[in-house]
């Protein structure tokens, strides 16, 4: 894999390595302008409770189409954002836009649209004590009650600095957000990280999930993740359940909540409401009318 160091430059010159930095360079070029051109927009992941197919919750996710470069995978773009300084501004917006959408649901469709909202936050932007503001902002601008709004944060991002992480969640919390630890299990945090952060959800990351075989049991790890936050009094969230056979696992295994393609994709924003309010009681009843 080509080196490149700071500032996108190569450390040594290989073709190779050269296109990755002519890569790179490309695509800090494109995300520097991005959120001014209005290039991003959010698309929602619904989480199901297993115990009757309810929509809980919608988790917000970051899509960039770049005119030059097409559609670039979060996975890619947040990590060059962070390098760029770019992230507090990107993540201030999804705070906004996912603050406001939900807000704009409720008004419309009021305990129907009783659903968390959720947020994901980087290492980066948990380090910074704009990130406080942030959320305080959004939450005024839009109206929508800070126990509806969920952050995400991963393992990873506590472990840099714990105290000033533990300070920031703290921060948070009081203002009445819900946290959760993302990707659970695949950071290089210690248990010994869930009695020193205060957090509300787990989210049992897929690459877990993806062990759960077709018939048998649960997996050990996956039975411990859930028993773990069963023990901690923590909601608990599967993320990529892909197969009935994993769901069925899951709910036999007194897995509460979950997330994946076998529900639904992440969504557009009014497709989501739809599923959310498809879910209305009677709403039936007037479809087939
Ligand atoms: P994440 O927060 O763990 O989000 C879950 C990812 O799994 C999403 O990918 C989602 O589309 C994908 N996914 C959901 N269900 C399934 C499934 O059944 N199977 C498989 N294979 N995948 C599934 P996505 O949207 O590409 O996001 C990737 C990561 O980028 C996220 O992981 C999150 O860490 C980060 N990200 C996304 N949006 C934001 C954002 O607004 N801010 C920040 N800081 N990071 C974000
Ligand atoms: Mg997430
Ligand atoms: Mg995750
Ligand atoms: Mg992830």
């Amino acid at each position: 894999a080509a080196k490149v160091a700071g500032r996108g430059r190569a450390v040594v010159f290989d073709p190779a390595m050269r296109t990755a930095a002519v890569e790179r360079r490309r695509l800090e070029q494109e995300l520097t302008g991005a959120l001014a051109r209005d290039e991003f927009r959010l698309v929602y992941q619904p989480v199901v409770d297993l115990a009757d197919d309810r929509v809980v919750g919608f988790e917000a996710l970051l899509r960039w189409r770049s005119p030059e470069l097409g559609a670039v995978p979060p996975d890619v773009f947040v990590p060059v954002a962070e390098d760029l300084g770019l992230i507090g501004d990107i993540g201030a917006w999804v705070l906004r836009e996912a603050c406001r959408t939900a807000a704009a649901w409720r008004r419309e469709h009021g305990v129907a649209a009783d659903a968390t909202m959720a947020v994901n936050v980087s290492a980066v932007q948990l380090a910074s004590p704009q990130l406080l503001e942030d959320v305080r902002a959004a939450l005024a601008a839009s109206g929508l009650p800070a126990s509806a709004l969920v952050l995400e944060v991963t393992e990873t991002a506590l472990v840099d600095d714990p105290e000033r992480a533990a300070a920031s969640l703290t921060a948070l919390r009081a203002l009445g957000v819900q946290l959760a630890l993302d990707d659970f299990g695949t950071g290089y945090s210690s248990l010994g990280y869930l009695q020193e952060f205060t957090v509300d959800v787990l989210k049992i990351d897929r690459s877990f999930v993806a062990t759960i075989p077709a018939d048998g049991e649960l997996p050990p790890i996956v039975r411990g993740l859930i028993d773990l936050a069963r023990a901690l009094d923590l909601e608990v969230v599967a993320e990529g359940v892909e197969t009935p056979a994993q769901r069925a696992r899951l709910q036999a295994g007194r897995c509460a909540r979950a997330q994946g393609y076998l529900f639904a994709a992440p969504l557009e924003a009014t497709d989501a409401e739809l599923l959310l309010v498809g879910q209305r009681p009677g709403a039936a009843v007037e479809q087939s009318r």
